[in-house]
Parts: C-alpha cells; sequence; structure tokens
C-alpha cells in the first residue's frame, strides 16, 4: 500500500505555516500613534521598540527599519566600508570583492551582498544544526584566502555552530554578520542570536515569530555604526538648514504604526516560543517510528525559538522523487514517501507545508558563484558520496527534507490530523 487520503479527517479551518499571533495591546499603540499624530517614521513607539530589543537580546543599538532586508543592506554596507573604506560614490562598497554567505537560507539573505557589488560565495550546510558547516568554512578560507566577510543564518530558528564559526572568522581575520531573521529569541550558550555578529539583524515580517505586518531591525555595539545607519536609512540628509547630501541615502526607516505593532508584540516573545517548542515536541512525538526526524539542534548548547517545525525522511525510506526548475514528480511505494507526497498530504488535509529552502547555490541566478563543502570547491564535485554521506549536503536536505504547519495558533487536536495525514505517507 501506499498514500490514499480517503480516510483522512479534514481541518475545518486551514492552518497555516506560520502567521502573525496578536493579543490586543498592538491596537493600543497603533491608536496612540493615530492620537498624537506620529504617523510616520519617527515616534514614541520607534524609540521604545529599539529600547525593548537591546534589554531583552542584549545588544547595545538597535536601529528600526523597513523590513529585515534593509537591515540586511545596511549591515552589508557597514561591513563592506570598515574593511574596504568608503569610495567616492558611496555606494558598492563590495565592489569586486568575494564575500561567504550561508547556502541554504532565503534568497534575503544573499541579495543585499549583490546590492553592494559584491560576489556571494556558498558554504555548504551541516546536519546537526542544518547551518553553514564551519568545516567548509574553513576550507573556503583556504580557497579564497582574500574573503573577510561572513554572512550567518541561523535557520528556522536553530542557532548555528557559533563558536565554531566565530573561531574560523577570527582566525583569517574576517567579519561576521549574523541573518537573525528567523531566530529571534533563540540563545546559545545563554546568549541571544543576533548579538554575535558584528552587526546582526532580525526581522518582523509577517510570518515571523514577532511581528509587525513588516520591518526589520539593525542591531549593533557600535554607537557610530548605529549613527550612520539612522543616517543612511533616512536618506543621508546631513546637519544642515536645507536638504544636503554628501553620500547616497536610502529610505529604509521604520513606520511608528509598524513599530506599535512590534511593541505590542515584544511582551510575548517568550510565550511564542513555547507554544513553537510544544508544536515542535508534539511531531518528534507523534511522528515516532517512522522514518524521519525533526530538524535538529545541539540540545547542549543552544536554545531555539522553534520558529519552523521541519523533517528530514530517511533516506532509506525515500521514494523516487524528481526535481526540475519549477515541476516536480515522484512515484508512490509501499512504506516509503518524500517531501512532495507529505506536502501533498499536508494540503490534503488543509493545512500548510513547505519545501526546504532551495540552497542558492543550485539557484539559477546564482549559478555561476562559487559553492565551497567540506570536502573542497562544490561546484567541481561529481555526485559520488564520501563515506556513505553525500557531498552536497544542503541539496541532500532540500530533497529530503520539508517544513510543517508551525502556526502559534494550531491545536493540538489539529496537529494530531496533521500528524495522521504524514503517517499515513508511509503506509
Ligand atoms: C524573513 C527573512 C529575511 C528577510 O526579512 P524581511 O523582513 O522579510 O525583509 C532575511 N533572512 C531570512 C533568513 C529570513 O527568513
Amino acid at each position: 500500500m501506499a498514500f490514499n487520503g480517503a480516510n483522512l479527517k479534514k481541518l475545518d479551518k486551514k492552518v497555516f505555516l506560520s502567521t502573525a499571533t496578536m493579543h490586543g495591546e498592538e491596537m493600543k499603540y497603533i491608536q496612540e500613534a493615530y492620537d498624537t499624530n506620529w504617523m510616520t517614521t519617527v515616534g514614541k513607539n520607534i524609540d521604545e521598540v529599539e529600547k525593548i530589543v537591546c534589554d531583552k537580546l542584549g545588544c547595545k543599538y538597535a536601529v528600526g527599519l523597513s523590513a529585515g532586508t534593509a537591515a540586511l543592506h545596511m549591515a552589508v554596507k557597514l561591513a563592506g566600508i570598515e574593511l574596504y573604506g568608503q569610495n567616492a560614490v558611496g555606494h558598492g562598497s563590495l565592489e569586486g570583492r568575494q564575500v561567504f554567505c550561508s547556502d541554504m537560507t532565503f534568497d534575503a539573505t544573499v541579495n543585499p551582498i549583490v546590492y553592494e557589488g559584491g560576489t556571494p560565495v556558498f558554504i555548504d550546510t551541516e546536519y546537526d544544526t542544518w547551518n553553514m558547516d564551519p568545516e567548509a568554512l574553513r576550507k573556503a578560507f583556504e580557497i579564497y584566502p582574500d574573503v573577510k566577510l561572513v554572512m550567518l543564518v541561523h535557520l528556522y530558528g536553530t542557532p548555528a555552530k557559533i563558536d565554531e564559526i566565530k573561531a574560523v572568522c577570527e582566525q583569517y581575520g574576517a567579519l561576521l554578520i549574523e541573518d537573525a531573521a528567523e531566530s529571534c529569541g533563540a540563545s546559545y550558550k545563554g546568549v541571544q542570536t543576533g548579538t554575535f555578529g558584528t552587526h546582526s539583524v532580525i526581522s518582523f515580517n509577517g510570518n515571523k515569530i514577532i511581528t509587525g505586518s513588516s520591518g526589520g531591525m539593525l542591531l549593533t555595539d557600535s554607537l557610530e555604526a548605529a549613527n550612520k545607519v539612522r543616517k543612511w536609512s533616512t536618506q543621508a540628509r546631513e546637519n544642515a538648514p536645507w536638504y544636503q547630501h554628501e553620500e547616497i541615502g536610502y529610505n529604509y526607516r521604520m513606520s511608528n504604526v509598524i513599530a506599535g505593532v512590534v511593541r505590542g508584540q515584544l511582551p510575548y516573545l517568550e510565550e511564542h516560543i513555547a507554544q513553537k517548542k510544544a508544536i515542535y515536541m508534539r511531531y518528534k512525538e507523534g511522528l515516532k517510528g517512522l522514518p524521519v526526524k525533526m530538524n535538529p539542534y545541539d540540545e547542549a548548547n543552544s536554545e531555539p525559538n522553534f520558529w519552523l517545525s521541519c523533517i528530514i525522511v530517511d533516506k532509506e525510506a525515500m521514494c523516487k522523487q524528481v526535481r526540475s526548475d519549477n515541476e516536480v514528480l515522484y512515484k508512490q511505494e509501499a512504506g516509503k514517501s518524500c517531501p512532495t507526497e507529505i506536502l501533498e498530504a499536508i494540503s490534503s488535509v488543509n493545512a500548510e507545508g513547505r519545501p526546504i529552502w532551495k540552497p542558492m547555490h543550485m539557484q539559477p541566478i546564482y549559478r555561476l558563484n562559487g559553492f565551497v563543502t567540506k570536502y573542497g570547491n562544490g561546484r567541481a564535485m561529481t555526485n559520488a558520496y564520501i563515506e556513505g554521506e553525500a557531498q552536497d549536503i544542503g541539496a541532500d536536505i532540500f530533497a529530503r527534507g520539508l517544513c510543517l504547519p508551525s502556526d502559534n495558533k494550531m491545536t493540538a487536536k489539529e496537529q494530531e490530523l496533521v500528524i495522521a495525514a504524514i503517517r499515513a505517507c508511509f503506509e
């Protein structure tokens, strides 16, 4: 037998991957912005949110911006100027430079490197946390000794191997930017993600663990860096009675209305994490006995925020699945399954899952960029396995993994139906 959804119970109300969870206080602060007429990119909500984030995460400065992507752009620009100096035009600070970057991630991590004229070189993933492999990073510095900047992501809210990554960066004198867009509230050895980079970034996008509908922040311990970003993000106005400009500017500041939403949300960060963790643990328990594993984390040293629960199908239990650039085929097989079939099963009970982020080295737009695995130049690899392990770990996790419905508001009962649908795939 193989999957047959005929007798599965459907959810009355669709359960999404991850949506905003509102509490009421958000309205109070939106109303406050309205009543005081601070319907702009300045105001008390922004000031408060910047303060609260510094207190909660333990950084010195936080700058509210229009999106996590805008914050990443500012972080990359800061690092480019710190490393290579400011050129005459004031943008393209990474022109002609290569930057090491997590490979299995959302493209918002990577694009800002290109905005500044840089060329990302992708570093393969490790199986222990699904983040940048420190061994592959070390290999990359051997192949590209001139690189001075590393962009690290904590995928799905799971902290990367920060000590190892930082040690490699220090050995080669490289700066680290942390994309903590998905990991707000997650910690490593008791320290919050978003505080390990020279500059770091969090996001308040609509599906993140704390949201403003949109928005993001740059986190830094450098007053000079924070001030620069405040200036650049408000069109780089000089201190003069008129609009005086000596540098390229951006319109990247956070809205005071959106900051009101974030201000109402932030007190619930711990509660949201507890809900997400409960979801992860229920999946872990409910899927016991199936040939699948949850997205892993370092249980001794890290506490994820459990933003998304994911699974990976054991190699031996994969049915045949092939993907082109925009289509997928699979062949049903008794006792086996694959992400495509499981996603269809989840969708058939009225819930939403998603494939793993497709690795950047596999994306057509980045097909010419470098890619380094722990074995060396990933672009020069054959498809052979070394010691029974895939050489291209990102491609392997993409092939066998998927994100499960992880909405805070999903009840245990609803989750049971999702689990039943996944179980049915392995019949
Ligand atoms: C969401 C996300 C971003 C971008 O954040 P926005 O606020 O949507 O611009 C960047 N990196 C990762 C890994 C993300 O998941």
